[in-house]
């Protein structure tokens, strides 16, 4: 085979050197014989342009997106889809022919891991999110797709807060959505799902998102944050009784749905589930 047969797919994004995703998708090629490779693409923004312009010469096939880069990809894609047109942001790019087409399948991986890991269908459920950045527009988009009852948005940004709940309230007229004035306004008491998309919680030291004495057993308590695998929000809500997961499902569903747009494939689910989870134990 050609070396320059090979198809090369990729993240864009600043910070990106502590991704695993290359670590699960060249598990994937791997394990289904395909010849690719998915490298890591550390961008400046004022790179990002001519870098789109020349997918094609380098023979790159599909990207992914982070941040800071979600929304900014938009403007030079020649379709998006109806999804990441709601969400108002892009992880997925796939390069055919036809042009750039832009994806967002976080919403989709975290519903996929609610539903397919933890047992949790959202359908008739009351939500907690707090967040209101690219991770928690596109988990916000999909738990009102999904048939939520309610979901109760809390973020320190409020105008970022307000501009969610607008355009939720507008596409989903059956959910009951709010933009909470406080922590006490999320309803905890009565909630099924607390779901963390804010980064509090990375850093050794972040404060709890989330006052301790909020938490109830009933909940099911979400962090979208995998490193560390059980962060301060985690470990105060197994010690309320609550049950927990961490974000690594979230971001393996995420990467096969984006793996099966660019290959056509059904994704390898165990093969990358297993790549992950080892790469994780050496972070
Ligand atoms: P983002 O765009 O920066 O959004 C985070 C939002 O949280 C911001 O609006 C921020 O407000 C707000 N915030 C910060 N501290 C807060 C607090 N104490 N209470 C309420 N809101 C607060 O980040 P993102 O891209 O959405 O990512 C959020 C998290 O999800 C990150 O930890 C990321 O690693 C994780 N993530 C995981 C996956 C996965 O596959 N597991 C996928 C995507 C993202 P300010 O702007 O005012 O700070």
């Amino acid at each position: 085979m050609n070396a320059a047969d090979k198809k090369i797919f990729g993240l864009i994004g600043f910070p990106v050197k502590h991704s695993l995703s290359p670590l699960m998708h060249n598990a994937a090629f791997k394990a289904l014989k395909i010849d690719a490779e998915y490298r890591l693409f550390p961008l400046q923004d004022a790179e990002v342009d001519d870098f789109l312009k020349a997918l094609a010469d380098e023979n790159i096939r599909g990207l992914n997106v982070t941040v800071p880069y979600k929304q900014k990809v938009i403007p030079f894609l020649n379709r998006v889809s109806a999804e990441a047109g709601l969400i108002g942001a892009v992880n997925t790019i796939k390069v055919s022919a036809d042009g750039l087409e832009g994806f967002n399948t976080d919403g989709e991986g975290f519903l996929r891991h609610l539903r397919q890991d933890l047992a949790f269908d959202p359908q008739g459920s009351a939500v907690a999110l707090l967040g209101a950045g690219g991770a928690a527009r596109a988990v916000s988009v999909y738990l009102c797709k999904a048939g939520a009852r309610r979901v109760f948005i809390y973020d320190t940004d409020k105008p970022k807060m307000d501009e969610l709940v607008k355009s939720l309230s507008r596409n989903f007229k059956d959910v009951e959505i709010k933009a909470a004035a406080s922590l006490e306004d999320l309803h905890l008491g009565d909630a099924g799902l607390l779901v963390n998309a804010t980064p509090l919680g990375m850093k050794e030291g972040d404060p709890l998102p989330i006052d301790k004495g909020l938490l109830k057993g009933r909940l099911l308590a979400y962090d979208l944050i995998y490193n560390p695998p059980e962060s301060r929000l985690l470990k105060a809500a197994k010690e309320a009784g609550c049950r927990i997961s961490n974000g690594l499902g979230m971001l393996l569903y995420q990467g096969a749905a984006s793996f099966e747009i660019w290959t056509g494939r059904k994704a390898p689910l165990e093969v990358m589930r297993e790549a992950l989870q080892q790469g994780v134990e050496k972070i």
